[in-house]
């Protein structure tokens, strides 16, 4: 398992997600976001605008995934 915050995933907030995958923590740093926004948290809506508009390229998109994938298979295994 290795740990990342909602910060470190390009969010919000410190909240920690724990997963075995980076395709988990994606998903689970997702979840968490559409909740945030559904409460209508404005940091998360910011951030969540400024990913909307990553996912306009494609490219930009992907690199940013890739990027953080690495971040995710950098950090020591908890
Ligand atoms: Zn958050």
């Amino acid at each position: 398992m290795r740990t990342m915050t909602c910060n470190q995933l390009g969010s919000a907030c410190d909240k920690e997600f724990r997963a075995d995958t980076f395709e988990e923590m994606a998903e689970m740093s997702k979840k968490h976001g559409m909740e945030m926004f559904q409460k209508g948290d404005e940091a998360h809506l910011k951030a969540m605008n400024e990913m909307q508009e990553l996912m306009k390229t494609p490219e930009a998109m992907k690199e940013w995934f890739e990027n953080k994938r690495k971040e995710f298979d950098a950090l020591p295994e908890n």
